[in-house]
């Protein structure tokens, strides 16, 4: 698989888009799908925004001053189902009416709409610029837990099929699932399909939060359940083991990974808003961490990634070919 590997340092060496005329979208093939993913708008946002619980300081300005942000809209096409995940900010800021029109997608053929929460940016784009519904023929469907007020999610422009729990959301199109995503806003939830992880809002800025996970923006509104859901993330995404000292076998020292690693696919990920790899080295480790982003054309892997073998294990001779114990003697 062709990827763009990003650390730290290289973000200081990215520069201003190039002036050709970019496609509207962002395609990765699936099996039985296709994902576009569509930059309804640029931004990048400045330290000031993120702190650590507890902790008033903010942290150092990355080259450039601000952190590489995005707002990003996703759209899974299969069979008869377009179902996008989020609706951008709508007018005058948002673009994804335009796009969609330029990548062939009429939104009135839009299925349905998965909300991450009910924030601007994510829910500004189901009104259209005449105040009608932008997509006319989509449904609706969100976390809206009890007490919860579902206005901002525009109800009265569209069928709301809203759930309290994420486990009860048993009827969502083309096999998604929804999963808790505590922390950011009283509505926020997650939306999984196949190896995709679709995050909404846990990253504002993927270059400082992936690798120090205890920085909130200011808009988590419980920023301790933000960081322990962020963490979560991180573990599922995380697919290298550090690295056994040489001519050692060395047992696996990390928690072992107990689930397959994912695609996290983020709002406000920089475009095209997937990480599709995280590297964690050793503390001791002389690296800086890093992770991948997917190219666009990429196919997205049907089958849950194995964790990378960094460990050879060379079977002995005599060793017990189920097990590869040595014999009892
Ligand atoms: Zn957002």
């Amino acid at each position: 698989m062709n990827r763009t590997k990003r650390t730290l340092l290289s973000a200081a060496l990215l520069v201003a888009p190039a002036a050709v005329a970019e496609p509207p979208s962002a395609r990765f093939p699936g099996e039985g799908f296709e994902l576009r993913v569509y930059q309804d708008a640029e931004q990048a946002i400045p330290p000031s925004i993120f702190s650590i619980p507890g902790d008033g300081r903010h942290p150092d300005p990355p080259p450039g001053g601000a952190f590489r942000s995005s707002c990003n809209v996703f759209l899974v096409i299969e069979g008869d189902r377009r179902v996008l995940v989020d609706a951008g900010n709508g007018a005058p800021r948002g673009s994804l009416l335009a796009k969609l029109r330029a990548d062939g997608v009429d939104p009135a053929t839009i299925t349905d709409i998965l909300l991450t929460h009910e924030h601007r940016d994510h829910v500004g784009g189901l009104v259209g610029p005449d105040g009608a519904a932008a997509f006319p023929n989509a449904t609706l469907h969100a976390l809206v837990p009890p007490g919860a007020d579902p206005a901002p999610l525009r109800p009265d422009l569209y069928e709301l099929r809203a759930f309290a729990d994420p486990a009860a959301a048993t009827n969502l199109p083309a096999g998604f699932v929804a999963e808790p995503g505590p922390g950011h806003t009283p509505c926020h939830v997650f939306y999984r399909k196949g190896t995709l992880l679709f995050v909404g809002d846990a990253f504002h800025a993927v270059d400082l939060q992936i690798f120090v996970p205890e920085y909130c923006a200011k808009w988590d509104q419980e920023p301790a359940t933000a960081v322990a859901t962020r963490r979560a993330l991180i573990q599922r995404s995380y697919t290298n083991i550090p690295k056994p000292k040489p001519n050692r076998i060395t047992p696996l020292s990390s928690p072992p990974i107990d689930h397959p690693p994912l695609f996290l696919c983020g709002a406000h990920i920089p475009f095209p808003g997937i990480v599709s790899k995280i590297h964690l080295p050793m503390a001791s480790a002389n690296e800086s961490p890093s992770f991948d982003t997917p190219d666009p054309g990429t196919p997205i892997p049907a089958e849950p990634r194995p964790p990378e073998p960094l460990v050879k294990i060379r079977r002995r001779a005599d060793a017990d070919p189920a097990t590869n114990a040595p014999p009892v003697r």
